[in-house]
């Protein structure tokens, strides 16, 4: 027989630490709230009839967020054994609150008083056997994150597994104690056909929870009865019953932690981030600082390690596919293979794993910003801007890792607690222009915008944002109605990253990269190989304009003609930009037989003028992003179809802005 626990607690309660200290695992811990999403399962070390669940934190028993209702949802509908309840002993108070609600479940449970050592540290107490008494429940101290009563919290598990048992203790008292009373007595029959328990419904009944209410499929007699009970005690109480609740639960908590919590001073930590605010969250300061910080990453990123790397890596890629091809050469391979593996694998997989050590990278700074606790104040700060265009601070990360790839930065949207929120970030965030897409700049650029190059990469960025905000106004006042989640997302004190921490996330990021390398990337690169060389008689061309790809890109050309180009070449590169934007360039410089940047300078000038040249620029700025990015958000959103119409936006912005870029251009230039 097997027992599961539900590890439940607050945002930032060290949950995930916990789960990893239990089950030896080695899940992400980050020092921003609502890294944990989904709940991830692990049997407890030497004790595998004993499986943990870890859980996105919460605050309360009220569903506000998705997470909220992943965490209710399990807690009622699963009903696991045995509630390990995780409760920062250095926020005690507000944690309690959540455990109010919690043993209102009537499920077997434990408290593990986490963060024990930072209390200790500052001279602080909590009178852990007073606190047991008052809540009924079995209390154990640790320090997840040092390991310390990991092995007593082991073993009270074990035991409460063994003998589970639930102490009744009323925390209640008062009108709203009398209300409570009433409505669960009348509720009774309601409440067992359910199996829900019943206290947890009074209250929530109390709340106005209209899910409850339905799910207990209350008759009008007793809806009636229940809104006497309830005008009842507002009356008497003279509040209204959301007010009464939280006054009840409060004056509770305040009552306990008087008898049990000594407290001289705050901790060490939380006097640290005080200061550290006052100047990185400063209300001039705190977003130069921001910009700046983040300057000084991308640069290291991309030009100081990040190009090098990557050209590194290069020249050690086309080492190896050298000596691949002159192996096969050496074996009489058939032709077309070697072909297929030179011009479509190789070339297309290769192009695309040159940018793992940017990506690498990237993410080691930027799990550094996260652990440390910085990018919860950056989100906390952008809050107020982002808010006005239906967007919440939290959508900002996301936004950021844009500049660098679309990928990961749809994958962060994870961290938006409503899916609204969540939808409109991961539509807008291709528009912020990834690095994939600087080779086509520096392409376009050179070959028109030369003498003001500088401005033009300005301009070009500038334009992603611009449409950004263009498209997050539309769309909240037409499909996201609406406003976003209110920013409830708490500053954690600042806490020195861990390695171990930083270096699990790299390596979650790389793998995730590389796998989509030798998946999407192989398969769209062999596609356009194949499209590439081949006629529709399935003979091998030697003049790629003789090919599929030149024939379907020839049928599409006419759409772009408003916009000021319509040579076959060019719509083609679009649609080979969709396997990764870099192909673009690729694309063209085989199309129009040119291997030097110089000769495909030449080449762009017959193809195009300044205007129509911008008005290319802008298209592929704003365009559907890659099909890995694609991939990603089709995972994201979990609907194909909500991928696709995404993807036709994305697209439709692009026209309709390209083609004012070149109106505008046409007058201008
Ligand atoms: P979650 O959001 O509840 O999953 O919390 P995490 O496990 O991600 O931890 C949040 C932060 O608290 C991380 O920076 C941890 O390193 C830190 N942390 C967790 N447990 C402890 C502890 O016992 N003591 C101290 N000082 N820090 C801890
Ligand atoms: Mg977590």
């Amino acid at each position: 027989m097997s027992t599961t626990i539900a590890l439940i607690g607050n945002q930032n309660s060290g949950k995930t630490t916990l789960f990893n200290a239990l089950t030896g695992s080695n899940q992400h811990v980050g020092n921003f709230p609502g890294v944990t999403v989904e709940q991830k399962r692990g049997k407890v070390k030497k004790h595998h009839s004993i499986e943990v669940v870890d859980l996105p934190g919460i605050y309360s028993l009220s569903p506000y967020t998705m997470e909220e209702i992943v965490a209710i949802d399990f807690l009622l509908d699963d009903r696991p054994d045995i509630i390990l309840n995780i409760v920062d002993a250095t926020n005690i108070e507000r944690n309690l609150y959540l455990t109010m609600q919690l043993i209102e479940l009537q499920i077997p449970m434990i408290i593990a008083l986490n963060m024990m050592d930072e209390v200790v540290n500052s001279g602080n107490s909590i009178d852990v056997k007073g606190l047991e008494a008052r809540l009924g429940t079995k209390i154990v101290p640790i320090s997840a994150y040092r390991g310390e009563g990991i092995e007593d919290l082991i073993e009270s598990l074990t035991e409460l597994s063994l003998h589970p048992l639930t102490k009744k203790v009323d925390l209640c008292h008062g009108e709203i104690h009398k209300a409570i009373h009433s409505i669960g007595h009348l509720i009774e029959d309601n409440v067992k056909k359910v199996h829900y328990p019943k206290k947890y419904c009074a209250t929530k009944i109390i709340e106005n929870d209209e899910k409850v209410m339905q799910k207990l499929e209350l008759d009008d007699n007793q809806l009636h009865i229940i809104h006497h009970i309830i005008e009842d005690m507002e009356q008497k109480a003279g509040t209204d019953r959301d007010v009464a609740l939280v006054e009840m639960r409060y004056n509770e908590i305040e009552k306990i932690c008087e008898e049990t919590v000594l407290k001289k001073q705050e901790t060490t930590e939380q006097i640290r981030s005080e200061k550290i605010d006052q100047i990185l969250t400063h209300r001039f300061l705190g977003i130069p600082i921001f910009i700046c910080i983040m300057l000084l990453i991308f640069f290291i990123t991309f030009n100081l390690l990040g190009e090098p790397l990557q050209a590194l890596l290069e020249q050690f890629l086309a080492f190896v596919t050298a000596g691949i091809i002159r192996m096969l050469e050496s074996q009489h391979v058939a032709q077309w293979l070697i072909s297929l593996l030179r011009d479509g694998v190789f070339a297309g997989v290769s192009n695309v794993l040159s940018f793992l050590p940017v990506i690498v990278i990237l993410f080691f700074f930027l799990s550094l910003l996260e652990d440390s606790g910085y990018m919860a104040r950056v989100a906390f700060v952008m809050d107020k801007i982002l808010r006005k265009i239906g967007l919440s601070g939290k959508s900002f990360v996301p936004m950021l890792i844009g500049f660098g790839c679309s990928v990961p930065a749809i994958m962060a949207t994870r961290t938006l607690s409503s899916q609204r929120d969540r939808k409109m970030t991961i539509i807008l965030t291709p528009f912020m222009s990834c690095s994939a897409k600087l080779p086509i700049y520096g392409m376009i650029i050179s070959a028109f915008f030369a003498h003001k190059a500088a401005f033009a990469m300005i301009t070009v960025y500038l334009i992603g944002i611009f449409v950004a905000v263009v498209s997050a106004v539309i769309l909240k006042a037409t499909v996201f109605q609406g406003d976003p989640i209110p920013f409830v997302m708490e500053l954690p004190a600042y806490r020195i990253p861990t390695l171990k921490s930083v270096v699990i996330h790299m390596l979650e990021k790389a793998k995730d990269f590389i796998k989509k390398a030798f998946t999407i990337i192989f398969l769209a690169s062999m596609a356009i190989w194949f499209l590439q060389s081949f006629n529709f008689r399935f003979e091998m061309v030697t003049d790629s304009s003789q090919s599929i790809l030149a024939y379907l890109g020839a049928k599409i050309s006419w759409i772009f003609q408003p916009l000021g180009f319509d040579d076959w070449r060019l719509s083609t590169s679009l649609i080979a930009g969709i396997t990764a934007k870099e192909s673009v360039v690729s694309t063209l410089s085989v199309l129009t037989n040119t291997s030097t940047s110089a000769a495909l300078n030449t080449a762009l000038k017959e193809l195009l003028n300044p205007a129509s040249a911008f008005a290319f620029l802008t298209f592929t700025v704003l365009y559907m992003p890659c099909i890995g990015a694609f991939a990603a958000s089709k995972r994201e959103l979990q609907s194909f179809k909500e991928a696709v119409l995404t993807a036709l936006f994305q697209t439709g912005m692009a026209y309709i802005f390209a083609w004012i870029v070149y109106h505008i251009c046409l007058i201008f230039i």
